[in-house]
């Protein structure tokens, strides 16, 4: 699967030209030549990404035990596109824990249905897909509703380089942007895009500047927004679309995978604390996203910088400024904050109010067990320093 031409930069469902990543270092000043991460394996049925498919199983499994399909061609899962090079060697609908589901196979405009009671080769209704064609295998049952479409042969070309010049223009302005600007550099961005392709990346781009206005103006719509723009950009590499998706990761508290952060993005400490996984070698990191942010987003960024410096009192101001201008939308952003907190506090040793901070996640599905391990050893060196000598 994949390009002979350009192997290192598209897979299953990613498309890029090898040259975009170092055409934006060069087209703009103040982007550093950085080292992207290698390309993530997104999860068909969440937002988490994975460098090593084996991993992405294993969260499928892990995480989506109940009922859910997707779909695996020649052996990669994927979500909602693939394209390949040369013809399907297999195609797989992955059935978990549902007993059947109804299925259009689309080849080349000829559809026919079929029901699967397991997870089933598709092969045989994919032979007349050849290059230069197109197949969407649709799940038509309401609650598993998902499409994928396969093209076979030659990539669409894409070239960011007249979009990024454009969206960084606009980006550079701040994130307080009217709707009748937003609507222009919609229409700008359209009237650039040249296929299919283009139109997506320029769709991504234009949904993730609306969602972030719409957070700015704390607005309940900006979710939808949000994983639109996540759908849309997944296939991208482009710096831009890089720093989004790791952007959407931190606002959307998508933290059980990875994001793809290059090894000097500004994003990398935020991945680290939230996530997990190995510490940056590069603590301090002076470059700041070109991506657009919300006030909120961009207070994160800096209060974890001020985290690893150990500047707690700028961590404690960020976190009462967040609270008091009110800019928390949801409780995605209330648990960052509340972790951020607990952390900042029990590295100054302030125990017990680092607990009481730590009571409000002792439900959360990710950080409950910190919580509650915290709570429980604050417990036992109370008992400890109350018992009589
Ligand atoms: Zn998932």
């Amino acid at each position: 699967m994949g390009a002979g031409k350009f192997p290192e930069e598209i897979s299953e469902r990613r498309w890029e030209t090898s040259s975009t990543a170092e055409e934006i270092i060069t087209t703009i000043g103040h982007f550093k030549p950085l080292r992207p991460a290698p390309p993530l394996h997104y999860c068909p049925l969440c937002r988490v990404g994975f460098r090593d498919p084996i991993d992405l199983d294993g969260h499928i499994a892990r995480s989506h035990g109940n009922q859910h399909v997707y779909f695996r061609v020649n052996r990669t899962i994927v979500r909602d596109f693939c394209w390949l090079t040369s013809n399907v060697s297999d195609c797989e609908i992955v059935l978990l824990d549902i007993p059947t589901v109804q299925l259009k196979i689309d080849v080349n405009g000829v559809a026919t249905r079929v029901t699967v009671s397991r997870t089933t080769s598709l092969k045989k209704h994919l032979t007349a897909l050849e290059p230069g064609g197109t197949a969407t295998l649709t799940v038509l049952d309401k609650a598993f509703c998902r499409t994928l479409t396969i093209s076979v042969g030659a990539q669409l070309t894409f070239d960011s380089t007249r979009f990024d010049a454009l969206l960084i223009a606009f980006m550079a302005r701040g994130s307080i942007q009217q709707s009748i600007e937003l609507r222009r550099l919609r229409q700008k961005l359209t009237a650039l895009a040249a296929n299919d392709l283009e139109h997506r990346y320029a769709n991504g781009m234009a949904e993730y500047c609306h969602a972030v206005v719409l957070r700015e103006e704390r607005s309940r719509f900006s979710k939808d927004r949000l994983e639109e723009a996540f759908e849309l950009l997944l296939p991208f590499e482009t710096q831009l679309a890089r720093e989004a998706r790791c952007a959407l990761s931190l606002v959307m508290n998508c933290f059980l995978g990875e994001w793809p952060c290059g090894l000097h993005s500004s994003f990398r400490l935020s991945q680290y604390f939230y996530c997990g996984g190995r510490k940056p070698r590069a603590v301090r990191i002076h470059h700041r996203p070109v991506v657009l942010l919300d006030t909120l987003t961009a207070r994160f960024l800096e209060a974890i910088s001020g985290f690893f410096d150990r500047n707690f009192d700028l961590v404690f101001r960020l976190v009462s400024d967040a609270e008091k201008s009110s800019c928390i939308l949801d409780p995605n952003d209330a648990s960052k904050l509340r972790l951020l907190e607990a952390r900042a506090l029990a590295e100054t040793h302030e125990s017990k109010r680092a607990a009481a901070v730590y009571v409000e996640l002792t439900e959360h599905p990710l950080f409950a067990q910190e919580a509650q391990t915290f709570i429980q050893s604050a417990m036992t060196m109370k008992r400890i320093r109350q018992s009589p000598r």
